[in-house]
C-alpha cells in the first residue's frame, strides 16, 4: 500500500496502528502527543465532532431533497415551486460542501501542488515552529526504500481520538537528502532496513567520512529526524576511529575563547577554553588580568600518580588481610612494582593502597604515567600485576579491573584526600590597587565572602571537595579545549580556595588547592586537530621527549592557574553585586528566541 494512503487510513482507524505499530521511545511519544493536543486545545470544538456533524447534515439534507424531488415528479409539481423546508434543506447542503470541499479539498490539491517541491531537506516556513516539526516528523513515511514507517500522526491515534488534525499525513510528502552515488544509497537503504548494522560501516568501507555520511543519513530516515545543523565536513574521520568516538554522525561545535595572557611561573600562556556560557571566559580574563598585573601566580606540583583500584575476592576475611600485608611489604612491592612497570616504558608504581570490605580487598595502585593522563596505562600494569598475583593467590577471585576505589569521574573522598593524576597548589598574591581597580571591590570584602560562600557555606552544603565558587567551570572548559575527557572534570574540580589579607591587611593573599587534576598531552582526544591545537598554543603538545610526563604537569599547573583566575575574578564580581548584572550583559541573548527554536 502506498505510504501515503496508508497514514492518511491510519487517521482513521486505530487498529491500523494497535496491529503495525512498534512502541515509541517514550520523549518522543510524549512530544508528538504534545503537538496534537496543543493544536486539538486551540479549536474550540473538537475536529472530528464538526466533520461528523457537517457529514450527516450533507447526507440526511441530500436524502431530504431526493425524496422531495421525486415526490414532485411524481404529483407533476414544477421544480421550481420550493417550500420553506426545502429552502432551509438547500442552504444547509450548499454549506455543507462548501465546509467539506474546504477541509478535504484543499489537502487534496496541495499533495499534488507540493509533490514537485520536496527534493530537498529545505523547512521554507521555518517561522512556524508546530509546522516545522510536523515537517521534520513527516520524514517518516518520505523514506523510499519501502520500509513502512507509520508516520507520526498514526502512532499517535491510540492515545486520541481520530480527528482530521491528522491530515498531518497531508503535509509536504518525504524528503530524504539523496545519497552521493547510487551505491550510497543502497548501503543507506540496507541500514535503514536493519540488512547491514552500522557500526560496520567503516570496516566495510574503509573510508571513515563516507561511513558516517551514510549513517547520518540512515539516521534521519530511520527517526524522521533532521540532522542538518550537524556538521559532516571539515573533520577528520580517520583520527578518531578506534580511539575517540564510535558510529560517528558528525562533530559538535563548540566555540573556543582565549583568556589571559596567564602569568604563571614567570611564563606566559594563552588559555584557550571551550565553552557555550557566556561570561566564562571574559571572567577569566579579568582574572588573568589580575593576577599579571600583581606579578604573577605560583603553581606548584604535589604529587603525580594516576590510580586503578581492582577489587579481588577471598573465602575469608582472613586471606583478603593476607594479600593486603603481601603487597604492603617493602620488599614484596618492589617485585610487584617491576611486573607492573613491565606495562609502559612510562608507568612507574609508586604504591598500592588498601581498603578490606569482609572478604573483599580493593587494592589503589598509584603510578606515575608520563605524559598520557594514564587511564589505559595504569589497567594495563594493574592486569599484569593480577595475573602475577594469581599464581600466588589461587583463591583470589577477581570481581572486576576497577572497583570504584580509584576513583574514576564519580565524587569520592579518596581523590579528595589521597589525590588523583596531579596534586597541584596555586597563589598569587593580589595588590590592594589591583583588587579595587581591575576587579572593582575590597580586599576585605572578599576574604569575608571567601570564609562565609566557599568555607562555610560549602561546609553547610556538605561539600565534598567543593570549597570552591566555580572551579569546574574553568576546569571543563580548558578540558574540552585541549582534549582532555571531560567526565573527569568531577574529581580534577575538587578545590579549595583560601584568601587572606596579607601585607598588613592591604593585599590579598588567594591560592587554589587542587588534589586530582587528571590531564595528559598524548592519547585520548589530545591527538585531534582542535584539541592539538590548543595544547601547542599552550606549549604543551604531544610527549616531551626531553623530560617525559612534564607537559601534562605544566598543563595541571596551567589548569590550576586558570581556576584561581576564575575564582579571582567571579568572587570579586559576586562581593561587589555585579554578577547578575554582568550575566544579564553577556549570558543574555538579545535574539528572538522564538525565532532562534524554529
Ligand atoms: P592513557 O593511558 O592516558 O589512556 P594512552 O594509552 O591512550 O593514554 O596513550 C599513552 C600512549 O602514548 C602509550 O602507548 C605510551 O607508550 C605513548 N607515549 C608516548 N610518549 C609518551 C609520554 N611522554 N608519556 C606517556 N605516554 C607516552
Amino acid at each position: 500500500m502506498d505510504v501515503r494512503r496508508r497514514s492518511e487510513k491510519a487517521v482513521y482507524s486505530s487498529d491500523v496502528f494497535a496491529a503495525d505499530e512498534k512502541p515509541l521511545k517514550p520523549h518522543k511519544k510524549q512530544q508528538e502527543e504534545d503537538n496534537l493536543l496543543n493544536i486539538d486545545d486551540a479549536l474550540p470544538l473538537p475536529l472530528y465532532l464538526t466533520n461528523g456533524l457537517f457529514f450527516a447534515m450533507f447526507f440526511s439534507v441530500m436524502y431530504f431533497l431526493l425524496s422531495r424531488w421525486r415526490e414532485k415528479i411524481r404529483n407533476s409539481t414544477p421544480l421550481h415551486v420550493v417550500t420553506l423546508s426545502e429552502l432551509v434543506a438547500i442552504f444547509s447542503l450548499i454549506a455543507s460542501v462548501i465546509y467539506l470541499l474546504g477541509f478535504f479539498g484543499i489537502g487534496f490539491v496541495q499533495t499534488f501542488v507540493s509533490r514537485g517541491n520536496n527534493d530537498s531537506w529545505d523547512v521554507e516556513d521555518d517561522e512556524n515552529d508546530e509546522q516545522f516539526i510536523l515537517k521534520e516528523d513527516s520524514r517518516n513515511h518520505a523514506n523510499t526504500l519501502g520500509c513502512v514507517v507509520p508516520p507520526p500522526s498514526a502512532r499517535h491515534a491510540s492515545m486520541v481520538p481520530p480527528q482530521p488534525v491528522m491530515s498531518i499525513a497531508e503535509k509536504p510528502a518525504p524528503l530524504v537528502t539523496p545519497a552521493s552515488s547510487e551505491e550510497d544509497e543502497e548501503i543507506i537503504k540496507c541500514v535503514v532496513q536493519g540488512k547491514m548494522p552500522s557500526y560496520s560501516l567503516e570496516s566495510k568501507l574503509g573510508d571513515c567520512k563516507r561511513a558516517a555520511s551514510i549513517r547520518k543519513e540512515a539516521l534521519q530516515r530511520i527517526t524522521g529526524k533532521s540532522l542538518e545543523g550537524l556538521p559532516l565536513e571539515g573533520f577528520n574521520y580517520e583520527s578518531i576511529l578506534g580511539q575517540c568516538c564510535e558510529l560517528p554522525i558528525g562533530y559538535i561545535q563548540i566555540p573556543v575563547g582565549i583568556a589571559g595572557p596567564l602569568l604563571l611561573n614567570g611564563s606566559e600562556y594563552s588559555v584557550p577554553m571551550g565553552t557555550t556560557e557566556g561570561c566564562l571566559v571574559a571572567s577569566t580574563n579579568r582574572g588573568c588580568k589580575a593576577i599579571y598585573a600583581s606579578g604573577g601566580a605560583t603553581a606548584i606540583l604535589l604529587r603525580d600518580g594516576m590510580t586503578r583500584a581492582p577489587c579481588v575476592r577471598f573465602g575469608t576475611a582472613k586471606r583478603a588481610a593476607e594479600l593486603k600485608f603481601h603487597v604492603e611489604d617493602p620488599i614484596k612491592f618492589e617485585t610487584l612494582a617491576n611486573v607492573f612497570n613491565q606495562s609502559s616504558r612510562f608507568a612507574r608504581l609508586q604504591r598500592i593502597q588498601c581498603a578490606i570490605a569482609g572478604k573483599n580487598l580493593y587494592m589503589r595502585f598509584v603510578c606515575s604515567t608520563g605524559d598520557a593522563m594514564g587511564m589505559n596505562m595504569v589497567s594495563k600494569g594493574v592486569q599484569n600485576v593480577l595475573d602475577y598475583l594469581q599464581n600466588e593467590y589461587p583463591d583470589m577471585d577477581v570481581i572486576g579491573i576497577s572497583g570504584n576505589f580509584c576513583s574514576d569521574k564519580k565524587p569520592a573522598a579518596v581523590n579528595w584526600i589521597e589525590g588523583r593524576g596531579k596534586s597541584v597548589v596555586c597563589e598569587a598574591i593580589i595588590t590592594e590597587e589591583v583588587v579595587k581597580k581591575v576587579l572593582k571591590t575590597e580586599v576585605a570584602a572578599l576574604v569575608e565572602l571567601n570564609m562565609l560562600k566557599n568555607l562555610t557555606g560549602s561546609a553547610m552544603a556538605g561539600a565534598l571537595g567543593g570549597f570552591n565558587a566555580h572551579a569546574s567551570n574553568i576546569v571543563s572548559a580548558v578540558y574540552i579545549a585541549t582534549g582532555q575527557d571531560p567526565a573527569q572534570n568531577i574529581e580534577s574540580s575538587h578545590c579549595i580556595t583560601m584568601m587572606e589579607a596579607v601585607n598588613d591587611g592591604k593585599d590579598l593573599h588567594i591560592s587554589v588547592t587542587m588534589p586530582s587534576i587528571e590531564v595528559g598531552t598524548v592519547g585520548g582526544g589530545t591527538q585531534l586537530a582542535s584539541q592539538s591545537a590548543c595544547l601547542n598554543l599552550l606549549g604543551v603538545k604531544g610527549a616531551n621527549r626531553e623530560a617525559p610526563g612534564s607537559n601534562a604537569r605544566l598543563l595541571a599547573t596551567i589548569v590550576a592557574g586558570s581556576v584561581l583566575a576564575g575564582e579571582l575574578s567571579l568572587m570579586s564580581a559576586i562581593s561587589a553585586g555585579q554578577l547578575v548584572k554582568s550575566h544579564m550583559k553577556y549570558n543574555r541573548s538579545t535574539k528572538d528566541v522564538t525565532k532562534a527554536s524554529s
